[in-house]
């Protein structure tokens, strides 16, 4: 396929810490794409999902996003498409996997908080991966800290070169607007009750250009052509091959409730941030340019609508012209599935899908067949990888209110496990399920979905172990030895792949010495 054939797309994320604004930057994102046409209705849109589905109820108390979505907008002839991601740390694993499935991401960050531990920890994750971050530095309308700490903490703390692509012209009570370094442009707030960005940039000859003694007060223009050239020698300048390999951050400043920044963000996204990139694979990587499909499941999603037991398997699409109709094949099981109502997903609307392109995510309505991890291809045996399990670090028996509803609950918890949120056991003694999750949060949602979407009340008890991890060796006869030996803290995963439970971490290290013939892992790669 030429790359005139393959429309061009951005596939992106937004990390940040919770309240650093990526609501409504998202909100902006969709708004100067055109993709919505007042803004709010991101959040409108939240609430109509929320009436749906009860067991958001979480996400309201809590104030947290717990699900995660994608959405697509046009600008100047390219798709973008925003992988939302669950703001809590606690729902680190989803938020894992849906980072696999981007090309970029931007960082937003608090002027007045600066790094933030769950940006950090997303960071960590987006370095793994060398995925380019574009940094934006929120509410600069309000009092923040200084522009010089605020660059000098995300290079210390992330050890990145950082590049200002922007500078705000004073901040909180003095905020005259933001100056773009690169376009010698000023952006400057309306003089109405709003104070949001105006709509027209003012082009200057360069920060000293005389023009702008006669719009920004004395004392500010006087502070930040002072700032400005120090952080013209002071920091790297922008280079995308540093960019794009994860080494260099590019930073606009901006308030995403006023509106400044954004549209610069959505051209940085257009003019540096990479698109559809090959995607690891086994035995071979996959090329974007390839002419066949391929695709992997990212993340899985039971009862989108409570009516009709729903589950939406999402699909990054890697390679190939996805057409509607497409029989795909799943690799491992080679299963012949055929997409017949593919799911785009807008800004407020789900559409059927005629074609995807690399990069796009699709929807595919499923009844349990589809798990995270998949990859889906036209018949080759090639698996995209890097989508892990992670080991659980919390686990817990599982105890019905009512016996008789034993069969619901191990349906309501095999659909949950299939979504990837946590693991269910099956003790080899015992009928009691255990399960495991990554974080305490998790527990909460899933009583709450058991109750709303399964009608089961449920609770959890302590269970004796602490932790556990996937046993398997080369030699057959010390596995079965080993199993035979601890079959009270042996347990089955969904797949029936041997899981060992330990009581705590000094068990768990004093049976792998005494063991060496047998591997015990903390994630479990999929097939
Ligand atoms: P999220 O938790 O990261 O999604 O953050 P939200 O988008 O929900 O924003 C958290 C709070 O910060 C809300 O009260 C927003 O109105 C406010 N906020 C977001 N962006 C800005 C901004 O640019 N300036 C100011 N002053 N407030 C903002």
């Amino acid at each position: 396929m030429s790359k005139t054939d393959r429309p061009d797309r951005r596939t992106f994320a937004i990390i940040s810490h919770p309240d650093a604004g990526k609501t409504t930057l998202t909100e902006k994102l969709l708004y100067f794409g055109g993709a919505i046409h007042l803004a709010g209705e991101v959040k409108a849109r939240g609430q109509t999902r929320r009436a749906r589905s009860d067991w958001m109820k979480i996400e309201q108390q809590r104030g947290i996003s717990v699900t995660s979505s994608v959405m697509t907008f046009e600008r100047g002839g390219i798709t973008f498409n925003l992988l939302d991601t669950p703001g809590h740390e606690d729902f680190s694993e989803d938020t894992y996997r849906t980072l696999t499935a981007v090309d970029s991401a931007v960082m937003v960050i608090d002027a007045a908080k600066g790094i933030e531990p769950q940006t950090r920890k997303l960071f960590e994750v987006c370095r793994l991966r060398s995925v380019p971050i574009i940094t934006f530095v929120n509410k600069v309308d309000r009092e923040g800290r200084p522009c010089f700490e605020l660059l000098d903490e995300i290079a210390d703390a992330l050890a990145l070169d950082v590049a200002p692509m922007s500078w705000p012209v004073g901040m909180g009570g003095t905020f005259e607007g933001i100056y773009d370094l690169a376009r010698d442009r000023l952006y400057r707030p309306a003089a109405d009750a709003t104070g949001a960005y105006e709509g027209d940039a003012i082009a200057v000859a360069g920060i000293n250009d005389s023009q702008l003694d006669d719009i920004v007060p004395e004392h500010v223009l006087s502070q930040v052509r002072e700032e400005i050239e120090l952080a013209q020698v002071g920091y790297a300048e922008f280079d995308e091959a540093a960019y794009r390999n994860g080494d260099l951050t590019p930073v606009y400043f901006g308030s995403a409730l006023k509106d400044f920044g954004v549209e610069q963000l959505i051209d940085a996204l257009a003019d540096y941030a990479p698109s559809p990139r090959p995607q690891p694979g086994d035995p071979r990587d996959i090329d974007p340019a390839e002419p066949n499909v391929a695709g992997f499941i990212f993340k899985v999603q039971a009862n989108m609508n409570p009516q009709h037991r729903d589950r939406v398997a999402f699909m990054r699409l890697c390679s190939g012209r996805f057409k509607r109709g497409m029989k795909l094949a799943q690799v491992g099981t080679g299963k012949s599935i055929a997409v017949h109502s593919p799911i785009l997903f807008f800004a407020q609307n789900r559409e059927l899908a005629e074609e995807a392109f690399p990069g796009d995510i699709i929807g595919i309505p499923n009844h349990g067949t589809l798990r995270v991890g998949d990859t889906l291809t036209e018949g080759e045996t090639v698996r995209i990888t890097g989508l892990p399990n992670f080991a659980p670090e919390i686990l817990r028996r599982v105890k019905l209110a009512d016996p008789t509803k034993t069969k619901q609950l191990r349906n309501a918890l095999n659909d949950m496990a299939e979504e990837g949120i946590m693991q269910v056991f099956h003790p080899q003694i015992g009928s009691q399920l255990v399960i495991g999750v990554v974080g305490q949060l998790q527990l909460d949602v899933l009583i709450s979905r058991l109750q709303v979407e399964y009608k089961v009340d449920a609770g959890f008890e302590p269970s004796p172990y602490d932790t556990a991890r996937w046993v398997s060796s080369d030699d057959e006869k010390a596995l079965d030895e080993f199993i035979g030996l601890h079959r009270s803290a042996m347990a089955a995963d969904r797949d029936e792949a041997p899981v060992f439970m330990a009581k705590d971490a000094w068990e768990l290290n004093y049976i792998q010495g005494k063991f060496p013939a047998l591997k015990f892992s903390a994630t479990k790669d999929r097939r």
